[in-house]
């Protein structure tokens, strides 16, 4: 979204307060043209040719959204069984869904084999389970490499303590179960963490990664997960995705000689295809001014972007409606009773009741993480697409969220 004769526009010169006339607010705005930019830019970064993006659906779950995807020609990744149903729904085909679960039971696991889905497995007890039950399934493996990557603790997820994947220290262990049983092991998957910055990181965990590749030689493919981070604010850092898909690519290639075959090399981005993709517009409920400081309180909450609180995250925030107001610092909170602080000593074009306020990088981890807290229902999605607003998702009523509810006759 950007500036414009001094009025924010979306692609193809859409006016958000448009969409929020029509839709109403609180408002999830997605511009497909932005996830099309970076599909783009991700599989360009990548010469090497038997490359394959998973989406990482998780980030941003819509049918409609899954089905563009698709289009551009991305499979999927999944870390439930119900996001591998969403991808079926949406049309991909099984073999081009990963189900990539954490601490799922046997009976959800056998749910995914039933759908014909990659398998990923990622602990020991579970692998030795396969072989009682669906010893004939090929499966992938969930190598935890102990990276210490990502933005912070909350997102980390390949370090020493985590709970995702199995210890590359436990890889004798994993190799004598795979012998005893004769598990079919397919594929071998790292994901370490969400903001990784360093291209040297990459490489490491693709290094220990394709170092136990050569114990396993029935692979057909790999899949080093994600971790690009995207920038929240103007010269903010970012990962240099050519950089790493070029090293990447290099490096993999080279791998693929040693073994003998051409595997299929994964990626599993969420972010960095849909956070820029998305906005949330809310309106100004009241500007509240103490001793110190001045609150624009709005019409949303953690409920509906739970990421600056939940893991300290920044989200360029705008007033869409008075853009050439002379800035104030604000701090910009919430309506829900928490604590619910979207930023502190923010510098806004003056901010007068009504007015409606953007959030930027709003795509991820926005609408996925919504919830019902405080009895508000969530917002509407919409989505930008061939220059025609689309609503994706009615906003919910009342009804909807004491829906499932059954009252005790007193
Ligand atoms: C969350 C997740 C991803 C996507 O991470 P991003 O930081 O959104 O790119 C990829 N793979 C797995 C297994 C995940 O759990």
């Amino acid at each position: 979204m950007e500036l414009k004769n001094n009025k924010y526009q979306l692609t193809d010169g859409i006016d958000p307060l448009e969409l929020c006339k029509e839709f109403g607010t609180p408002l999830y705005v997605y511009d497909a043209a932005i996830m099309e930019r970076q599909y783009q830019r991700i599989t360009a970064a990548y010469s090497y040719p038997k490359f394959k993006v998973h989406y990482a659906c998780k980030a941003l779950s819509n049918l409609s959204v899954l089905r563009f995807f698709k289009k551009l020609g991305s499979a999927l990744d999944c870390v439930s069984i119900g996001e591998v149903k969403l991808g079926l729904r949406a049309g991909y085909a099984p073999e081009d869904i990963l189900y990539t679960p954490n601490f799922a039971g046997l009976e959800e696991y056998g749910e995914a084999v039933a759908a014909g889905v990659k398998i990923n497995i990622d602990a020991i007890p579970m692998l030795e389970n396969w072989g009682l039950h669906f010893k004939n399934v090929p499966i992938c493996i969930r190598i935890n490499p102990h990276l210490m990557a990502g933005g912070n603790e909350k997102i980390s997820v390949g370090h020493i303590d985590s709970k995702f994947g199995i210890s590359i220290h436990q890889l004798p262990h994993v190799l004598r179960i795979v012998e005893n049983q004769g598990l079919n092991v397919i594929g071998l998957h790292m994901h370490t963490g969400s903001d990784i910055l360093d291209v040297d990181v990459f490489l490491r965990g693709a290094e220990i990664l394709l170092e136990a590749a050569r114990k396993f030689p029935n692979l057909q493919y790999i899949d080093l997960g994600s971790g690009y981070k995207v920038p929240y604010k103007p010269d903010d850092i970012e990962t240099d995705v050519e950089e790493v898909g070029e090293k990447l690519s290099l490096f993999f290639a080279e791998f693929c000689k040693e073994y003998g075959r051409e595997l299929t090399l994964m990626i599993e981005p969420g972010k960095f295809l849909v956070s820029e993709a998305g906005y949330l517009f809310a309106k100004c409920t009241l500007v509240k001014q103490t001793t110190s400081t001045a609150f624009v309180g709005l019409e949303t909450g953690f409920n509906h972007l739970i990421r600056p609180m939940f893991y300290g995250s920044y989200h360029k925030i705008v007033n869409v409606t008075e853009p050439t107001f002379k800035p104030r610092i604000y701090n910009v909170v919430g309506n829900i009773c928490e604590t619910d602080t979207f930023a502190v000593d923010r510098r806004i074009a003056e901010v007068v009741e009504g007015d409606v306020i953007g959030f930027y990088n709003a795509g991820a981890y926005g609408y996925t993480m919504a919830s019902n807290f405080n009895c508000r229902p969530r917002p509407a999605e919409v989505m930008i697409y061939k220059g025609k607003a689309h609503l994706i998702r009615k906003r919910e009523t009342f009804e909807d969220v004491i829906r499932g509810q059954i009252e005790v006759e007193m």
